[in-house]
Parts: C-alpha cells; structure tokens; sequence
C-alpha cells in the first residue's frame, strides 16, 4: 500500500527489509523481495508528485568541476527514472575482467554474476524480450572502434510503471514524504537496529526492520552513510576513509568537430571503443557520436583544419592516406559527442559539511575531478578518432586543443550518471561494500544502485545496477530463507 507518511504515520515495527529511496533499484528491490514473501517498507522521501520543497534537499556545494548535482536528479517517487532519457547499454565481461591504472582495483567480481540477470533487467525497462543491442552502423576499420550497440528503453518511468504494484503488492508498504534522517547501528551487535524517519515538519520516528538497502543514489548514499554518528563511533565509516570517494561521472567532452567527405553518408554514428583499443593503449572505453549538423555551413577555418590534420597525420605516419585534406571542398561539418569513461579516483569525492539541512542531515561538498589517466583516455580516444577518420576518407576531424594539451582547461559536461561513492571492493582498503553489496564491518547494512560501481565504463548505468538489484534481492532472498529455517 502506498501511503502519505505526513498525514498517515503506521509504520510496522516487524519488517523484514527497509529500504531507503524509491528510483529504479528501490522499487525494483521492494517488488522483487515482496514477491518472496518477505514484509519490506520503501522510504520515499519527496511526495508522489515533484515538490520545491523536497528538491531542495538536494542542494549541495561543489568545488570541482561543474556537476550541476541538484539538476541532474529527482527526489520524488519514482527519482530520477523521472526525467531518465532510456539509454541502455550493457556492461561487457572486459568491464569487469581490467582493473583501471592507477592505485584503486576494478570489480571484484565477474560479469557472469549480473548477466544472468540481463533478461530480466531488460524487462524491468520495458526492452521487448530478446532484442538484439543494435548495431547502428559500420565500426571503423582500424580496429580501435567498433559499432556501438544499445537499445532505448520508451523510457521507463517507475513510479507510474510500477504505482499498481507498489499499491497492491502484498506484505509491501511504501511511504512517501518520509525522509530517512539517520542511521542507527549497534557496535556489538554489528547491525543496524533502525534509521530514523522524519516528516516535513521534523517530527522523527524509528523504524526498526532486519534488513536495510540504502538506495538513495550515489551522492546521497555517501551522505547517509557519512551522516550517521553511530556508524563513524563505531569506526564503520570515517570523515576521510574510503565512503564518498572515487565519485565517476561519465565525460561529455566536446572533443571537436568534423568535416565529411563530399558524398558520404550524413547519417549519426555512434562508435565504441574496443577491448584491443583499451589494452593497447592502457585507456578507458568511450562512445564517439557523430552528427551532421543540418545546416552545411562555410567553413571558414580551412586553413586552420588543413594545418592541424597535416600536423596529426604527419604525426601518426599516415600523410599518405590523408593526401584528400588538400581537395578540401566545403561539403558540411558536424559535431562530435562522447561518453567517456571516468577512473576510480580518490580525490574526487563527496565530503561531509558542518552545515545541516532542515531536517537535521549535515550537508555535503562535491569534488568532482578528473585524472591525468582521464585525460589520457580523452586524448587517445580523440586522437585516434581523428586518425581513423582520415584513414577511411570519411572526412577531416578538428580536435578541440584540450583534448592534445593537456595544460588546456577541458571543456566537458557531466552525463548526470552519478557512480562510485560506495565503491565495491574486495577489502575495506578498497572499498565500502562487498561482493554482496553489503557495507563491511556491518551485518545487515546494504548498498543499491550505481555508487557500488567499482568502474563506470562506458555503459549508461541504469540498466546494470537494475541487474545488480535483482542480484542484491535475491541474495537477501536467500539469507532471509537460511534465517528462518525454510528449505531452500
Ligand atoms: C536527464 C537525465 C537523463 C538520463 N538518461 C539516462 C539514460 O539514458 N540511461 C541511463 O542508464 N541513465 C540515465 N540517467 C541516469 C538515471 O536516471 C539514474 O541512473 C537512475 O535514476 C538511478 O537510479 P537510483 O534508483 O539509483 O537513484 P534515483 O533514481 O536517483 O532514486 C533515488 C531515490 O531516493 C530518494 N531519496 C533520496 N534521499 C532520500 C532520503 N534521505 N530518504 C528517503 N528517500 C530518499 C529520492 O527521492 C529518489 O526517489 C539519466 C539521468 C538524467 C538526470
């Protein structure tokens, strides 16, 4: 049953899940749990419908990189599958199998453990069963990128997909206007006994159950978790150990613009990089999308496109291949999309503030930053982007002078895929959970949706941490069943 928690306060005191916050892995965990038969509260802290009030909570600082944190998420049911554009791609087993360079490991886990999941996820998001990831167009031929596959979701919006059985579904209830305002873990036991609710007007309550999943999005989750007294008393969380590091966001990077041959097809592609390219090269994966703008303009920096292209192919030993930058004839020009994938990174982070928002819940800065790795990435991928193009004769490429020069300020975007505050490790060292998603030094305390990602490749993450939901249900599923002595 859905209910108002501002106007109707009946919570159980017997739960056996609770799980905190009401976008994709929220309501995909509460369904697939209260299938099972368990009791399970979904804490949605915005209304059912989006409030000022409510958004507001999601005001933060930043000292980084622009990440407009408060715009690229919601804070009501359904979160940020509200405004979400559908764009699935699946993670691949190279996702899983490379650790990224640098000092912080990859997943440590193999991609086998949410692929099975895929069929299901895809279902979730209203995938017909079976498609094929497209292929949108011929890869380019140097080996380096391939065609990339994805499939739109119409998009899904959860809250209005799934209002019938949030409403229904039996041993299921789901409070909105119900923030959880803290966490409260019991050093002996090793568990979390309840977290605190709280109403508009601040009147708390506890809410004890036996399980809990945190799924409030990746910088909220790191707030929480940082926010609880009782969790950093107990040395389960510190101001500066490894809870809100290694933020990721995936780099929207304008890496320039391109010019077609006169005759080639003025149809977007979209490339990915491929496995040979991220070993060669030691860099992380990225999408290439190429558009033609629909007005051909003059261009009037021949000069200057024919001077860098000369300079690149001299460079990269293929000026006999690219002899056509001397018929340059004007036939229209486009621009270049990417998402590029950002490395674990410990300094780019989410922080705890002294500053308390209004109901009592310490505010957080956002240092969002990116690597000499990333940069690496960024140039390798615009580089040989800019040499394939000329190898195929499919046109000439114009590289923003950041992408080359590393002292030059990036000019890039955020993708609004918020990951890796909570990042999966095999040890505390490395991370905050475990392989089940489950905090360390904790027995009962969960963690769901993208800031578990331990990397971010190149895949838009909603699809995946759905799979990762369903992994983390019927983990939970299991172990409640050992728990009560069912055969399983
Ligand atoms: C414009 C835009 C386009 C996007 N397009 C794509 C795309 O094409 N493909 C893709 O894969 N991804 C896309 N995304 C990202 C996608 O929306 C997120 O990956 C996804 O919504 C994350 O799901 P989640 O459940 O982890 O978090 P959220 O959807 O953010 O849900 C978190 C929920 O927790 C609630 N909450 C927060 N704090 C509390 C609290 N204290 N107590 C209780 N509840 C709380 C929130 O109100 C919210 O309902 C896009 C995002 C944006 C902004």
């Amino acid at each position: 049953m859905i209910k108002d928690y501002q106007a109707d306060k009946t919570l159980r005191d017997d739960y056996d899940v609770c799980i905190v916050g009401a976008g994709p892995a929220g309501i995909t965990l509460a369904l697939r749990l209260a299938a099972g038969g368990w009791r399970v509260v979904l804490l949605e802290a915005g209304g059912h419908e989006y409030t000022p009030q409510s958004q507001a909570f999601y005001k933060c600082t930043s000292t980084g990189l622009e990440l407009y944190a408060e715009e690229t998420r919601l804070r009501y049911l359904g979160g940020t599958s509200n405004h979400w554009a559908g764009r699935c791609r699946p993670f691949t087993a190279s996702d899983f199998s490379v650790a990224p360079p640098g000092e912080m490991p990859g997943w440590p886990i193999a991609y086998a453990e949410i692929e099975q999941y895929l069929a299901a996820a895809m279902d979730i998001v209203d995938l017909p069963a079976g498609a094929e990831f497209h292929t949108m167009n011929a890869g380019l031929k140097g080996g380096e990128f391939e065609a990339d596959r994805f499939l739109l979701s119409p998009p899904t919006r959860f809250a209005q997909k799934y209002a019938a059985a949030l409403n229904d579904t039996s041993g299921l209830d789901v409070f909105f206007n119900c923030n959880c305002v803290d966490i409260e873990f019991v050093q002996d036991t090793g568990r979390v006994g309840a977290v605190l609710v709280s109403d508009y007007n601040g009147q708390r309550a506890r809410l004890p159950a036996k399980h809990f999943i945190l799924a409030t999005g990746a910088i909220e989750n790191a707030r929480q978790l940082l926010n609880s007294e009782s969790l950093r008393a107990a040395g389960v969380v510190s101001k500066d150990g490894p809870v809100g590091r290694c933020f990721m966001e995936h780099l929207n990077v304008d890496l320039g613009t391109f010019i077609l041959k006169d005759g080639e097809d003025t149809e977007s592609r979209q490339y990915y990089t491929t496995d040979a390219f991220v070993a060669e090269y030691r860099a992380g994966k990225g999408n290439v999308s190429t558009a033609v703008l629909a007005d051909v303009q003059t261009y009037g920096r021949t000069a200057e496109v024919k001077h860098f292209l000369e300079n690149l192919a001299c460079e990269m030993g293929v000026a006999s291949k690219v002899e056509f930058i001397a018929k340059f004839s004007c036939p229209g020009d486009g621009v270049i999309g990417t998402m590029i994938e950002q490395f674990p990174n410990r300094q780019s982070r989410i922080s705890l503030l002294d500053e308390k928002d209004e109901l009592g819940v310490a505010k957080v800065n956002v240092n969002w930053v990116v690597s000499a790795d990333d940069r690496h990435t960024i140039r390798c991928i615009g580089a040989e982007m800019a040499k394939q193009f000329a190898e195929m004769g499919l046109g000439f490429v114009k590289l923003n002078d950041f992408v080359y020069e590393s002292s030059v300020p990036l000019k890039m975007a955020p993708h609004a895929h918020h990951m890796g505050t909570t990042r999966m490790a095999a040890s505390p060292e490395f991370g905050v959970v475990d392989a089940d998603c489950k905090v360390f030094a904790t027995d009962n305390l969960y963690v769901a949706g993208s800031s578990f990602f331990a990397k971010g490749g190149a895949s838009n993450p909603t699809m995946p941490l759905i799979q990762f939901a369903l992994r983390l249900a019927d983990h939970l599923n299991a172990r409640l069943r050992a728990a009560s002595g069912a055969v399983v």
